[in-house]
């Protein structure tokens, strides 16, 4: 109801008011454009979040004054501006802890939650807006799309949070009609849509809630867990959408244009990640990547091992050696031994360089973030186009915690589920070191040929302990 009253509509009344949010909405918008425009960089994303979190802050503090000048007439208004205020202090402790306690790693499902709940809002926001029935029908139309695609992402992400923390199996789960059942949910909510705005009852509004709902949960159950956060990323653009559509119901254009921007990058963000594993959207939403495939035993092959010293003097000896994160140093918060590992090299002579794939680890950009965390110069860093025809002339090709990025399947092999996905072609070093704790796989769930080279080496343990334990190694030499 509160929202309804920033409508232009309404500010019309009062010239003054409409000029001064008007002028204050546009100042956040530009503070939110040119955030972003700052995330695309590595060296100024820090100094892009404030700008874009100042900007949101602004946008709230002005719908507050906002709602105050409007509302003078409300008897409750104290006791909703109250409890708005209430809700704004609980999200922002909740937030703010589990920002500051959720590991690097667990990263992926937590931004799940924070998107699920901004389609959660946007959803409710068009539910009131149709329960209360005013506006044109076109107006209506939006509020309702708003509830669909919002309710659906809401529902979807916390699924994809619950695979993801592991809650529920991150396995594809899949039975016999799903795709007949999502569809019926989806052809439901239409009807139920068109109900709420033709004669908008409390049961239909409610129906009409609850069908999306349902419909969001089921769309994640058979997606695997490798593949969450290309869907969390496609669920945020579509909270995104739905905010806009809010924006249009109510005619306020920071929801709208704030909710295109969302739904724009997550969108770009979506496909960026779909392509760098060569998988399509349809694919990845209805294909089950990573079902558990029944039958043929695998013969056992064998990884052979290396001793920290003997790789520390291989190491220390090396011209060039390119160093290949992954997860498990994500996994392991190895990458401040890493940047000791560069620096004992550096001090060597060897030229060191970092190879990024761009869906290494389980989001994108989590390599980049964690090696700028260890003050790792960025230009060290390099995409997986412009390092690739490097690996040829380097002595040593360091895998830390990677597997899938890494897995020559992806070229070798064309009936590997990975085939056509760009990988960093470690394989084409002089030698291979692995670190990594045994025989684990990848995310794909999918066996690596590369372990089994004659030219790789395995330094099996966990990536902080043996990345310690090969600078200390070095030290002594
Ligand atoms: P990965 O294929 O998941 O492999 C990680 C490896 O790290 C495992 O083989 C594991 O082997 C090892 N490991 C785990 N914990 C460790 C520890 N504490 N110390 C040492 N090693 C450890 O990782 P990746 O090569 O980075 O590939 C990322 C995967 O996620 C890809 O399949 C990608 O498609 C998928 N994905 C990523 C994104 C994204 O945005 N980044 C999005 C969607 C999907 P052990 O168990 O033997 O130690």
């Amino acid at each position: 109801m509160l929202w309804s009253l920033l409508s232009a509509e309404v500010a019309n009344q009062n010239p003054v008011l409409l000029h001064g949010t008007t002028a204050a909405y546009f100042i956040a918008i530009l503070l939110f454009i040119l955030g972003i425009k700052m995330m695309s960089s590595p060296a100024t994303a820090r100094k892009g979040i404030h700008w874009a979190g100042l900007g949101m802050l602004l946008a709230v503090i002005t719908a507050f004054v906002h709602i105050y000048f409007l509302g003078q007439s409300d008897p409750q208004l104290f006791l909703k501006l109250g409890l708005m205020v209430l809700m704004i202090l609980i999200g922002t402790a909740i937030g703010w802890y589990s920002s500051l306690k959720v590991p690097m790693t667990d990263m992926p499902q937590m931004v799940a939650l924070f998107n699920g709940m901004g389609g959660g809002a946007a959803a409710v926001i068009g539910y009131l807006d149709l329960l209360h029935g005013h506006g044109p029908v076109s107006l209506k139309v939006l509020a309702a799309a708003a509830v669909i695609i919002g309710a659906t992402s809401f529902s979807g992400s916390i699924g994809a949070f619950l695979k993801l923390q592991r809650w529920i199996s991150s396995r594809p789960i899949t039975y016999p009609g799903q795709q007949l059942v999502n569809a019926l949910l989806f052809l439901g909510s239409i009807v139920l849509g068109y109900l709420s705005i033709a004669g908008p009852t409390a049961l239909n509004v409610n129906l009409f809630i609850l069908l999306p709902l349902l419909l969001g949960i089921l769309m994640t159950l058979p997606i695997g867990g490798a593949d969450m956060p290309v869907v969390i990323s496609l669920f945020n653009a579509l909270t995104g959408l739905a905010v806009a559509f809010d924006g249009f119901a109510l005619q306020n254009y920071t929801l709208i244009i704030s909710g295109t921007i969302v739904g724009a990058s997550g969108t770009l963000l979506t496909i960026l990640m779909a392509r760098a594993m060569n998988r399509s959207l349809f694919n990845i939403l209805f294909g089950a990547f990573g079902k558990v495939q029944k039958g043929g035993e695998e013969e056992e092959k064998v990884m052979k091992e290396m001793s920290i010293d003997d790789a520390a003097s291989i190491l220390a000896f090396a011209d060039k050696v390119i160093i290949v994160p992954g997860f498990g140093m994500a996994a392991a918060q190895a990458q401040h031994k890493v940047k000791e590992l560069m620096e004992e090299l550096e001090k060597r002579g060897v030229e060191v360089k970092f190879a990024i794939h761009p869906v290494a680890g389980r989001m994108p950009g989590h390599m980049n973030v964690l090696l700028a965390e260890a003050d790792i110069p960025y230009d060290k860093l390099y995409d997986l186009e412009d390092i690739n025809p490097e690996f040829e002339t380097a002595d040593v090709a360091l895998i830390i915690g990677a597997n899938d990025v890494v897995n020559p399947s992806a070229e070798w092999d064309e009936g590997s589920p990975i085939y056509g996905m760009p990988i960093l072609q470690a394989y084409k070093a002089k030698n291979v070191f692995a670190v990594k704790r045994g025989r684990g796989r990848g995310f794909a769930g999918i066996d690596n040929p590369l372990f089994y080279l004659d030219k790789t080496y395995m330094l099996f343990g966990d990536a902080q302990k043996v990345v310690s334990d090969l600078v200390q190694a070095l030290k002594k030499l």
